[in-house]
């Protein structure tokens, strides 16, 4: 099937841009074309968002209003789930009862509820008499129109947590999902259509990296946000200088978990085993380098070695599946890239490293545990991406702490211990912008997720995230 482009309510053609094709990862086998949007795709797209804002279609409705279309929007994702879930599950070879029944789905549902509700709050808005014979009034105003770019590990759920503090704000918004992942985000704009979000509110462009590009010179896009890697993420916020727009930035990262000898080990290594597997392995917030205390260090590396060979690989419709494909040969490649250098360093590879037998297309990888790498080895400092997990030995809570913040990215991490004070401590001191105890990759729409260091800046998710989306205004008012 070959898609158009979603441009002021309606499906378009291209004028002058390419195609592209979008590839089952389960298969390697093609399942439609999209547009590789050109520049000029772009600027329809962003004069049609323009024209949206400044008319009130969607920044002047009262907060009443926006969020009973969101709370829309989120029932028909809902109801529509199992069908965009088929789609999103074949494009993208994420396990299809994992994605309907617990994962992306569902949390994409909440998300908007969410956003819905935080719509209509309205806590940052203040008046007061400050100054002698003046009234101020601080008003949020909504920044204008976004460009929105997103990666393809998780396409519907990043398209909601980009769209869904945006529209509450009051934003019009052009959304390029990745050229990997762009059907459910393609599905998703009849459902905004149908919800009552008014035409140019949203408008959807598919393309390379250079459609992005194109949105992020435009000079009248006032913000933009990227899900994306750190190197893009770089880019963005230099080209983005040129008209000192707004960046935010959500990028990569290379999550450490903590685990101390008082640990349930058990409990410890189950979670760091499924964080480090979920979607494959390509989640930013995925468990990479396990430190555990010295002494449970040979009970830890068999135990994650027995959970790592024990995950089910599969075709994401089969329902036994706990994992399926890496999106790309590229992606798997690359993760097969750090295995052996890893290996040519000294590290040694206890389970996994290869491609599982079984497959004979698809872009499938083992999961795979690897020790003895150096602490400023690769394998260490790099986001793989993949469903590789490093176990090293640590001999104190100083060093624990040490080894956990030597990295560039500042993502998310976890502490594994019964002593409260201790985790406390760890989790005051971690340079992450999420710290999980006694857990690791669990999220809520509440919670403010974004990174620290060069994992970027900006929230997404909880209100926080409606927040930079506006911006503050003062009103003062002479009342001689
Ligand atoms: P990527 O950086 O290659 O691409 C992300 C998006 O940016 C794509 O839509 C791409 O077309 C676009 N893009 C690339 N170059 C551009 C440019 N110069 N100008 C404008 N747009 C450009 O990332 P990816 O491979 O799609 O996704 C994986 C990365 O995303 C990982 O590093 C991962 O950690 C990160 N990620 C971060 C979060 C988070 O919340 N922090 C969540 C998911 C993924």
């Amino acid at each position: 099937m070959e898609h158009k482009l979603f441009i002021d309510g309606k499906w378009v053609d291209t004028t002058g841009g390419g195609s592209m094709a979008v590839v089952n990862p389960a298969t390697g086998e093609t399942i439609g074309t999209v547009v590789d949007a050109s520049a000029a795709d772009v600027d329809r797209a962003v004069q049609a968002a323009r024209k949206a804002f400044y008319d009130g279609r969607w920044s002047r409705l009262t907060p009443g209003e926006r969020s009973t279309i969101l709370w829309r929007l989120a029932d028909l994702l809902e109801q529509n789930g199992e069908r965009i879930g088929r789609v999103e599950s074949m494009n993208a070879g994420k396990p299809f009862a994992q994605l309907t029944m617990a994962g992306d789905i569902p949390f994409a549902v909440d998300n908007l509820r969410f956003f819905a509700a935080a719509a209509r709050d309205t806590h940052g808005m203040r008046a007061g008499e400050f100054s002698k014979g003046y009234t101020s009034m601080f008003r949020r105003e909504p920044v204008g129109v976004v460009g929105q770019i997103a990666p393809w590990n998780y396409p519907l759920l990043m398209a909601v947590w980009k769209l869904g503090p945006a529209l509450a704000a009051g934003c019009t918004v052009v959304l390029k999902p990745a050229p990997a992942t762009p059907l459910s985000t393609l599905m998703l704009a009849n459902l905004m259509a149908e919800a009552g979000i008014p035409d140019g509110v949203v408008n959807i462009v598919t393309g390379g990296n250079d459609t992005g590009q194109a949105i992020v010179e435009h000079p009248e896009v006032r913000m933009v946000s990227l899900t994306g890697s750190t190197g893009t993420g770089k880019k963005i916020m230099a080209t983005a200088s040129n008209s000192l727009k707004r960046v935010h930035l959500e990028l990569g990262g290379k999550a450490p978990v903590i685990v101390f000898d008082d640990a349930d080990l058990e409990v410890a290594t189950a979670k760091a085993s499924f964080a480090a597997i979920c979607n494959t392995g390509q989640d930013c917030t995925a468990a990479t380098r396990v430190y555990v205390e010295r002494s449970r260090y040979a009970d830890a590396v068999e135990s994650l070695v027995e959970a790592m060979r024990g995950v089910k690989v599969g075709m994401p419709f089969d329902d036994a599946t706990a994992m399926g494909p890496a999106i790309s040969d590229v992606q798997r490649q690359r993760i097969l890239g750090f295995i052996d250098r890893a290996k040519a360093g000294g590290a040694k590879v206890l389970t996994g490293g290869g491609v599982p037998k079984e497959f004979d297309a698809g872009f499938f990888v083992e999961p795979t545990v690897i020790v003895e790498a150096d602490q400023k080895a690769e394998i260490i400092q790099s986001e793989v991406f993949g469903p590789v997990l490093t176990i090293s030995a640590f001999d104190s809570e100083a060093q624990a702490l040490e080894y956990g913040n030597d990295v560039l990215y500042g993502l998310a991490a976890s502490v594994f211990t019964q002593d409260v004070g201790r985790a406390m401590r760890i989790a005051q001191q971690l340079e992450f912008g999420t710290v999980w105890i006694n857990d690791h990759i669990p999220l809520a729409s509440e919670g403010p997720h974004g990174g620290f260091k060069q994992s970027g800046f900006g929230k997404d998710l909880s209100a926080e995230a409606v927040g930079d989306y506006q911006i503050t205004k003062h009103v003062m008012i002479a009342n001689q």
